[in-house]
């Protein structure tokens, strides 16, 4: 069994990427590396390329592929990803597949897989309608799917505050949807002849996709 792994989590918004990610990183020990998180980071935090880049995301239009592969490229050099990284949210472009692979390559480093979750479009639009998450740690929820422990108080800090995203309305949620199956899709084939895709069904619920992860990674060569 390999432990120490480059993965990346493909599919829709709202497929489940972000919550799986965190499951990986709590079993395995693997950084998440959501370009998602970064940005809105960035854009907290109001530094110019976090400004430009908040508003493109509200509209839910994909920031230029330059921004995100220099965010990646010197985040995955620092030592917490010796051991192992999950990306969720990149790539999301051939061009930012392409650049992923001069990376690696120059990092002297490898991809082990790519999980691709599949998720009926419909049920897209239903899961992210009704996310929401921690203000305070940034844990991820869902009105019906995954409500915390106890009502109103996040499960991993103890928080009271809530928070929903500002680009999970739905105009924005049409656009990324969009931009998905127009920019992100091809990379499904791509992954696949390089021989790196594997496919989980993303329609389970949390705990039997986190399983049926955890086998394919038992897997991985
Ligand atoms: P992504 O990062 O791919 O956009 P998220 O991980 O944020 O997706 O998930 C979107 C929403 O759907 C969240 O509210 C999350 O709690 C919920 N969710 C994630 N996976 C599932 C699942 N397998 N079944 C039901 N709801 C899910
Ligand atoms: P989702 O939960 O919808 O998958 P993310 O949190 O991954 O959303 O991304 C939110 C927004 O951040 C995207 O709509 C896009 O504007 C921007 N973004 C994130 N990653 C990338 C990327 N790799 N390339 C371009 N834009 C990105
Ligand atoms: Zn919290």
């Amino acid at each position: 069994m390999q432990t120490a792994m480059n993965l990346i989590l493909l599919g829709p918004p709202g497929a489940g990427k972000g919550t799986q990610a965190k499951e990986i990183e709590a079993r395995r020990g693997l950084v998440q590396l959501s370009t998602g998180d970064m940005l809105r980071s960035a854009a907290a935090a109001g530094t110019d390329v976090g400004r430009r880049a908040k508003a493109l995301m509200d509209k839910g239009q994909l920031v230029p592929d330059e921004v995100v592969i220099e965010i990646i490229a010197n985040r995955i050099d620092q030592a917490d990803c010796a051991t192992g990284f999950v990306l969720d949210g990149f790539p999301r472009t051939l061009p930012q597949a392409a650049a992923l692979d001069d990376m690696l390559r120059s990092a002297k480093k490898q991809l082990h897989a790519v999980i691709e979750l599949s998720v009926d479009p419909k049920r897209l639009v239903e899961r992210i309608a009704g996310r929401y998450c921690c203000a305070k740690c940034g844990a991820g929820y869902h009105e019906r799917f995954k409500r915390p422990e106890v009502a109103g108080v996040c499960d991993a800090c103890g928080s009271a505050a809530f928070s929903r995203r500002a680009d999970d309305t739905e105009e924005a949620v049409a656009n990324r949807l969009m931009a998905h199956y127009k920019s992100t899709a091809p990379l499904t084939g791509y992954y696949f002849c390089k021989g790196y895709l594997r496919a989980v069904d993303g329609m389970a619920p949390i705990a039997e996709v986190a399983k049926e992860i955890e086998k394919v990674l038992d897997d991985v060569p």
